[in-house]
This record gives C-alpha cells, sequence and structure tokens, in this order.
C-alpha cells in the first residue's frame, strides 16, 4: 500500500472531524435477511459518517475476549450454541451505546431481535430510524449460491459478477476455490425463513412508530448506500 503524504493524510483526517463535527448524529437499526448486504452497507455508512457499526457477533466475540464477567456468561452460550438470553444481551448493548464511541451515533446490526429487546432499546437511547432492507430471495439466492471463497487467503468471488480469471483457482494465491456451506441454496431459504419469522414482530414495532424505513436492495451496494443518505437527508437525520 502507497504511503500518504502528512499533508494528505492531515486533509483527510480534517474532512473526517468536519463530518463528525457537523453532520452525524444518527442512530440507526439495521433489519434484513442474511446475504442481503446488510453489514457492507452498515460497514460504508459506518466508514464515510464516523460512527461505529455495532454488530452484535462482534461485541459478543469482543466481550469474551477481554474477559469481562459479561464476556464469561457470553461465552457459555455461544460455546453451547445457545441464543444469548435477552437480559445479558441488553446489558452488553446498554454499556456500548453509552460508551464515548457511540456518543456521535451508531449503527446496531442484529439488535434487536425481539419485541422486548427493542422496548428496551428505546429506554436506553432514542433511535432515529431503522431500515429495512429488502430483495426477492431469488436475488439473494442468485448472489450467495454463487459465492466462491479461498479457504487460504479469504478472497471472496462471484460466479455470475466477479469471477476468477482462472475458472474455480484465487486470483490472489492460486489455491482451488470452495463454495461454503451455509451458500447452498436450501440453507439459504432456510435461513430467510428463520430471519422473516425472527424480525417481522420488530419489523412491525417499527412500523407501527413510524420509525421504518423501507430500502430496495436488489441492487448494486453503492446504489443502496445513496438511497439510504437520500432518504435520511429528506428525513433530516443527515443535516
Ligand atoms: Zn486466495
Amino acid at each position: 500500500m502507497k504511503t500518504l503524504s502528512p499533508i494528505k493524510r492531515r486533509k483527510i483526517l480534517e474532512s473526517v472531524a468536519e463530518i463528525r463535527g457537523m453532520v452525524v448524529d444518527m442512530r440507526l437499526v439495521f433489519i434484513g435477511p442474511p446475504g442481503v448486504g446488510k453489514g457492507t452497507y452498515a460497514k460504508m455508512i459506518s466508514t464515510k459518517y464516523g460512527i461505529p457499526h455495532l454488530s452484535t457477533g462482534d461485541i459478543f466475540r469482543e466481550e469474551i475476549s477481554k474477559g469481562s464477567e459479561l464476556g464469561l456468561k457470553v461465552k457459555y452460550y455461544v460455546e453451547k450454541g445457545l441464543l444469548v438470553p435477552d437480559d445479558i444481551v441488553i446489558g452488553i448493548v446498554r454499556k456500548v451505546l453509552k460508551s464515548p464511541e457511540c456518543e456521535r451515533g451508531f449503527i446496531l446490526d442484529g439488535f434487536p431481535r425481539t419485541i422486548k429487546q427493542a422496548e428496551e432499546l428505546d429506554k436506553i437511547t432514542t433511535l432515529d430510524a431503522a431500515l429495512l432492507f429488502e430483495a426477492p430471495l431469488q436475488t439473494i439466492i442468485e448472489r450467495v449460491s454463487g459465492r466462491l471463497v479461498c479457504p487460504n487467503c479469504g478472497a471472496i468471488y462471484n460466479i455470475s459478477w466477479k469471477p476468477p480469471k482462472k475458472p474455480g483457482v484465487c486470483d490472489v494465491c492460486g489455491s482451488v476455490l470452495v463454495k461454503r456451506k451455509d451458500d447452498d441454496p436450501e440453507v439459504i431459504r432456510a435461513r430467510y425463513e428463520t430471519y422473516r419469522q425472527t424480525f417481522s414482530p420488530v419489523i412491525e414495532y417499527y412500523r407501527s412508530k413510524g420509525m421504518l424505513i423501507e430500502v430496495y436492495s436488489a441492487r448494486e451496494a453503492a446504489e443502496v448506500v445513496t438511497e439510504v443518505e437520500k432518504i435520511l437527508r429528506e428525513r433530516k437525520i443527515i443535516k
């Protein structure tokens, strides 16, 4: 990677600080089926506006690695493959949202999963919006089932729109590419169904409060993010 000159670096840092200083104060929840690209959109917006992208999975892993009291509790459930109980999840989310890192907002990803969690979240903070990313199941299946990953370096390809130069071989390191078990159409369908059943009440909760923003996501990630920014501006969440 090319090293930036000190002046260029300062300019970039200043422009980031400017964005941080004047524009951003947004507290968002992202909802969407697995494979819809939610994590990608969250990362793009998080980087652009300098607010943290908080996925409960990441937070759990961090707490576990810190070996905190909460972390030990979480570890017990995660290792057994059990759902972490509401009160523990809420405790962790409360702790993170009260930290200085989240002063100017956050994107919550994977939380809340239940009405109880949504209600508790409302006691902790005031959300600006809940964004629901949607795409037809067939589109998700096409996206995800065409995925090939490199077991050696982690590079990700897609048969349809990002094929490796040589079929089945990693451009970066030359290893033989594989399909993940989770990317099988039947597995995707099952995960979609679980998602739908789990999140329907939460989606209705935000819809009834007039906070739900639906974003059609069967298109390029950059287009989805532009649409999100447009809506957030219209709603005066981005000023
Ligand atoms: Zn590779």
